[in-house]
Formats: structure tokens, C-alpha cells, sequence
């Protein structure tokens, strides 16, 4: 019964929730262990997405200069390998990272170089998504988006939109994934989160994305999953985070088994490795022990993750190949 040594894909992974005790004590020796698990760790149920995002400001205010920055990238990645993932794609916003006098460039750049030396360290491979946020202004969301044009080819390899989807509107995001879309850039968006299907919706009309960050709201409308289906959008499912955030009261009434019974290409994700309290294992787990998915399920999420990962057809095939290899040796019974 061996679920931590089975291959994993991890597609919805924000590096700011997503900081070991190890490195925060490391970054400021001053936060107790207490601290760390009350205030950059999420309770079991949030009262709201808010306060859920709350938690997340603990993570990266202190990521402000490249010496935190590059070693909360590495702890990510050491984490990874303990945790069974082959491929990650790991996504942060790097507006968020400017308090000390980092421009956008130099942030992107020191991160991508320690994706570069985690991958070389563990095996892991990777990629970076370059998060807007919702309350961003048009030219912050512009600004992020060409970062993720100059970056293209160098770690960086796709554009996200994520924060309170319900107290802001698309409106000052709706050039920047336009220009994504121009480009060719390979794009995913949170909805169906905080808000119900319309937000899918909505989002699918305005950003154009191939993925959706959770849209697990979208089974509230079953025209909706029939368009998912048909335009074979991913959704990038975070069961445990979606407790947390009081879209469902335990794992029992969460939407995956029924997700993945439509037939709808989906994966599981921890969303935050801190802030969720959480390993890809452990959701793994919780799977299996409420809705009794076994082999069959696990395999087809990761393959459908491999089919939906923001890399050229040539690294999906070789992933793929990695990823049934590494299936086949490990300990399938569970
Ligand atoms: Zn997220």
C-alpha cells in the first residue's frame, strides 16, 4: 500500500502557499512552529476564498530578494520529490515579489534558475505559469502576461489568473489574454470556485484558457460539462482546498468521483502545499478512502495531466513514456 512512490504529474501548484516550516524558520528564525501552523496554514474550513487568500501573504512577503526566493524554490522542489511528482508546473505572480526593489525581470529570472538547479538536484522536472491576479489593473495583468512572452522557452510556460474571483470582474484582464492568445501562450484561469458555473462561463469567453484552475462549480450545469467535454478543457482539481474554502463541507460531497465518472479530462492538485495542509499523496489518499478510486482513476488523471501540461507534443510523449515506466515498477496495490 505504497501511494507516495507512485509517478505524479501536478499541474495547479502556487509557490507562495507553499513553503516548509524548514525554510520559513530558515527565511525569519523568529516564527515559532505554532505561528507557522496558525497563520500560513489554512484551517480545515475557512470561512471564505478571503480568508483562505489571507493565509497566502504570509508566504510571500517573505520572498522579496533572490537569496528567499531561489530557497523557497528549492524547499518546493525537495518536497515534490518526497512526494512522489515527476513533473510540476509551478506557478506564482511576480507582482507580488517587488517590496525590496526586484523589478518584474529580475524575479522572473532568479526563479527560473532555481527551477533549473531543482530539476538538476532531484529530478523533478518543471515549469513556471505566471500568475495576474484578479484585482490587478490592466497594465499589471499586460505587464505579467509579457513577461510570460519573454520567458517563453526559459522555465516559463504559461499564463494564470487567480485571487477573489468573485470581488473583481474580467474586465482589466481581458487584453492581457488576448495578447496571450496572439502569442500562442499556453493559458489556464481560476473559476468555477467562489462562483458558480457562470464564471466558467464567463471565463472561458474572455481568456480563451485550455485549462481551468478547480471549475469544480462547473457540475452545477451540465450543458457546461457537456462543453467541457466537447472542447476538451482540463480542470485542475484541489479537492482538500476546496473544504478549506467552504465550497463543500467534507470530501465526501466534493465533485472529483463525480468529475471523473463524466468522462471529463481532470487532475489532482493540492493547490498549496502549506496553506492546504496537504501532500498530492495525501489527496490521493483521501480519494481512495471516500470514493474507493484505485489504479484506474489515479493512472487516467495523470495521463490526462501529461495530455494537458503546457510543453510541446515531443515532451508530453517522452513524459508519458517516463511516467508508464515509472507506473509499471512501482507499488500498484493500494
Ligand atoms: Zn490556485
Amino acid at each position: 500500500m505504497n501511494l507516495r512512490s507512485i509517478p505524479k504529474i501536478e499541474l495547479h501548484l502556487h509557490l507562495d502557499c507553499s513553503l516548509s516550516y524548514k525554510v520559513v524558520h530558515q527565511l525569519d528564525p523568529l516564527v515559532t512552529f505554532d505561528e507557522f501552523e496558525h497563520s500560513f496554514k489554512a484551517n480545515a474550513q475557512c470561512h471564505s476564498l478571503l480568508d483562505y487568500l489571507a493565509r497566502a501573504a504570509r508566504g510571500f512577503e517573505l520572498m522579496q530578494d533572490p537569496v528567499s526566493l531561489e530557497m523557497v524554490t528549492l524547499d518546493l522542489f525537495d518536497q515534490l520529490q518526497a512526494d512522489g511528482v515527476i513533473y510540476a508546473e509551478i506557478r506564482f505572480a511576480p507582482y507580488l515579489h517587488l517590496l525590496n526593489g526586484m523589478n518584474l525581470a529580475e524575479v522572473v529570472e532568479v526563479v527560473a534558475g532555481a527551477v533549473r538547479k531543482g530539476i538538476e538536484k532531484t529530478g523533478v522536472e518543471a515549469g513556471l505559469i505566471l500568475c495576474t491576479l484578479r484585482h490587478f489593473s490592466e497594465h499589471q495583468s499586460m505587464d505579467t502576461v509579457k513577461l510570460v512572452q519573454s520567458f517563453k522557452g526559459n522555465q516559463v510556460v504559461g499564463f494564470d489568473i487567480a485571487a477573489d474571483e468573485a470581488g473583481f470582474p474580467v474586465d482589466n484582464h481581458i487584453s492581457a489574454f488576448h495578447y496571450a492568445r496572439e502569442n500562442g501562450l499556453h493559458i489556464t484561469a481560476h473559476a468555477g470556485e467562489a462562483c458558480g458555473p457562470q464564471s466558467v462561463w464567463e471565463t472561458l469567453a474572455n481568456f480563451y484558457p485550455s485549462r481551468i484552475g478547480h471549475g469544480v462549480r462547473s457540475i452545477e450545469d451540465l450543458t457546461l460539462i457537456e462543453h467541457l467535454k466537447k472542447e476538451n478543457i482540463h480542470l485542475e482539481v484541489c479537492p482538500t482546498s476546496n473544504i478549506q474554502t467552504g465550497i463543500y463541507k467534507s470530501i465526501k460531497e466534493h465533485p472529483a468521483d463525480f468529475l471523473f465518472k463524466s468522462g471529463i479530462s481532470m487532475s489532482i492538485n493540492t493547490d498549496g502545499r502549506t496553506i492546504s495542509n496537504v501532500t498530492l499523496t495525501q489527496e490521493y489518499e483521501k480519494l481512495r478512502d471516500n470514493f474507493g478510486w484505485n489504479t484506474a482513476e489515479l493512472r487516467r488523471c495523470n495521463l490526462n495531466a501529461i495530455e494537458a501540461a503546457f510543453m510541446s507534443a515531443s515532451k508530453k510523449k517522452a513524459l508519458k513514456n517516463r511516467f508508464l515506466e515509472l507506473w509499471q515498477n512501482s507499488d500498484l496495490n493500494f
